[in-house]
C-alpha cells in the first residue's frame, strides 16, 4: 500500500462561538436552578424539548452530560460506582457514568465552567422511550433522588411504515403531558409560543441537515468528528433563535470551504461512514488516525439523529409525534437498510465502519447481519469495531487501530 501522507486536522472557526453558546446554556440553567427563577426540566435527547420550552422550562439533557463524561474520560472511573448500587455494567454507560458522577459529586461541568458544581437540580424529568428503555430507568433513579415527577412518552419500536395510528398514539401522549407540565409551572401552555418554538426547532434542524449534507462535497469540508462537536446546539438548544443563528454561521464557513476546494483533511483518498455511537473518549485519537491515513469519516447516523424534517409549527403536536418516531433508531431493519443505501449513494461512501457499542444495543446496527447484507448487495467494504460510547474498558485501542489500518489497505487494494 502506498504510504499515506500525514494530514493536518483543520479547525472550524465557528467552534469558538459554539463553545460560548454552550457555556451560556449551562450558566443560565445553573443560575435558574440556584435562584429558582425558572423551572428546569431534564429531557431525553430526542424527547419533547419543544413542548418543555414552550411550557416555560429551561431544558437540560442528561445524555449531553453523559457524553461530556465520556469525552473527558471521567466515565470509566465513575461507572463502577453505579454498578455498586445495582446498575449493571451491561446497561447504558451514559446512565451508569451519569449516576456515578451524581453519587461521587464529580462533573465535567465544574471543570469546564468554574462556579457550576454540576447538573442543575430538576423540577421535572421527561423521557421518550423512542431510543431505548434505559432512559426511563435513568430518569426514575433521579425521580427517587430528587422527589420530582417523572413523566414521559412510550414509543413503539421497530417501526416499518409510519401509520396514522402511530402518530395519533404519540401525539395523544404529548397532549397528555400538558396538564402535568402546567401543574409544575403553574402556567397554561401558550399555543402560540409552542408554535413559535416548533418553528425555530424546524429552522435549526433544516440548517443542521444542510451542515451534515455539505459533507457530500469532494473533498468533504466536514468530518464526523467535527459533527460530534458542532452538534451541541442542535441537541440542547433546538427551539431557540441562537441555535439557528449559530448554524447559519457554521454553514457559511463550510460553504466557503467547498467554494475554495478545502477539505476537512488533506489529500482525501477514502470516504467512510460511521454507524453507531461515537467512542467519546477516543474521538481525537480516531480522528488523528483516519486523518493520517488520508481517510475522511464524513457522515454518520449518530449526527443525523437530530434532523427532524417533519416538524411543522402549524401542526405542533402531530408533527412532533412524526418527527420523533421517524428517527432511524425507532425503525425496523428493512427501513434501516434502505436508509443506509441512500446514505452510501449520497455521500459517495467507499466503506462503512460499524461501532458495536457494548452498552448500547439500540445504536449498534451490526448485530442482525446489516454489514454482511450491505457488503453483499452493494459490494461495500465494512468493518465492525468493538467498543463502547463511554466505558473504555470495552475498547481495545490496539486492536481497533490495527483493524482500521487493515481496512484502509483493503480499500486501497480494491
Ligand atoms: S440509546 Fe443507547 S446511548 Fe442512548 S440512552 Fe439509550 S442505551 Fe444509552
Amino acid at each position: 500500500m502506498e504510504k499515506p501522507k500525514g494530514s493536518a486536522f483543520k479547525k472550524i472557526q465557528a467552534t469558538k462561538q459554539m463553545k460560548e453558546l454552550m457555556e451560556q446554556h449551562f450558566r443560565e440553567m445553573d443560575e435558574a436552578a440556584k435562584t429558582k427563577s425558572r423551572k428546569v426540566a431534564w429531557c431525553t435527547s430526542v424527547g419533547p424539548a419543544e413542548l418543555l420550552r414552550a411550557a416555560g422550562f429551561l431544558v437540560f439533557f442528561p445524555e449531553n452530560h453523559g457524553a461530556m463524561l465520556g469525552a473527558t474520560r471521567m466515565a470509566t472511573d465513575l461507572i463502577p460506582t453505579a454498578n455498586a448500587i445495582g446498575y449493571s455494567p451491561d446497561i447504558c454507560s451514559y446512565l451508569t457514568a451519569d449516576v456515578g458522577s451524581y453519587i461521587q459529586g464529580k462533573s465535567p461541568l465544574s471543570k469546564a465552567y468554574p462556579g457550576i458544581e454540576g447538573p442543575p437540580r430538576p423540577d421535572a424529568l421527561v423521557f421518550n422511550t423512542n431510543q431505548c428503555r434505559d432512559v426511563q430507568d435513568w430518569f426514575n433513579y433521579y425521580g427517587r433522588e430528587f422527589n420530582v415527577p417523572v413523566i414521559g412518552v412510550q414509543t413503539h419500536r421497530g417501526i416499518g411504515n409510519i401509520t396514522k395510528a402511530h402518530i395519533d398514539s404519540i401525539s395523544a401522549q404529548f397532549k397528555g403531558l400538558v396538564p402535568k407540565l402546567e401543574e409544575i409551572t403553574g402556567k397554561k401552555l401558550d399555543m402560540d409560543e409552542f408554535k413559535r418554538v416548533v418553528g425555530l426547532s424546524r429552522q435549526c434542524t433544516d440548517l443542521w441537515k444542510e451542515v451534515l449534507e455539505i459533507a457530500s462535497a469532494r473533498p468533504s469540508p466536514l468530518t464526523f468528528f467535527d459533527g460530534t462537536i458542532q452538534m451541541g446546539p442542535a441537541v440542547v438548544m433546538r427551539g431557540e433563535q441562537r441555535a439557528v443563528d449559530f448554524y447559519k454561521l457554521l454553514l457559511a464557513e463550510l460553504k466557503q470551504r467547498v467554494a475554495d476546494g478545502v477539505g476537512a483533511i488533506d489529500n482525501e483518498r477514502f470516504r467512510l461512514y460511521w454507524e453507531g455511537m461515537p467512542i467519546w473518549g477516543k474521538l481525537r485519537d480516531l480522528s488523528d488516525q483516519f486523518s493520517s491515513l488520508n481517510t475522511c469519516v464524513l457522515a454518520s447516523t449518530y449526527c443525523s439523529s437530530w434532523v427532524f424534517p417533519a416538524l411543522d409549527p402549524d401542526d405542533p403536536f402531530d408533527s412532533m409525534a412524526r418527527a420523533y418516531i421517524e428517527l432511524l433508531i425507532v425503525r425496523d431493519e428493512d427501513y434501516k437498510e434502505r436508509y443506509f443505501e441512500d446514505q452510501i449513494r449520497h455521500y459517495r461512501i467507499d466503506g462503512m465502519i460499524f461501532h458495536d457499542a457494548k452498552t448500547c444495543p439500540n445504536n449498534s446496527n451490526n448485530r442482525y447481519g446489516m454489514p454482511e447484507r450491505l457488503s453483499k448487495n452493494h459490494s461495500l467494504p465494512t468493518l465492525v469495531i468493538n467498543g463502547d460510547l463511554n466505558d473504555l474498558r470495552c475498547y481495545s485501542e490496539e486492536q481497533a487501530r490495527t483493524n482500521i489500518e487493515a481496512f484502509i489497505e483493503q480499500l486501497a487494494e480494491k
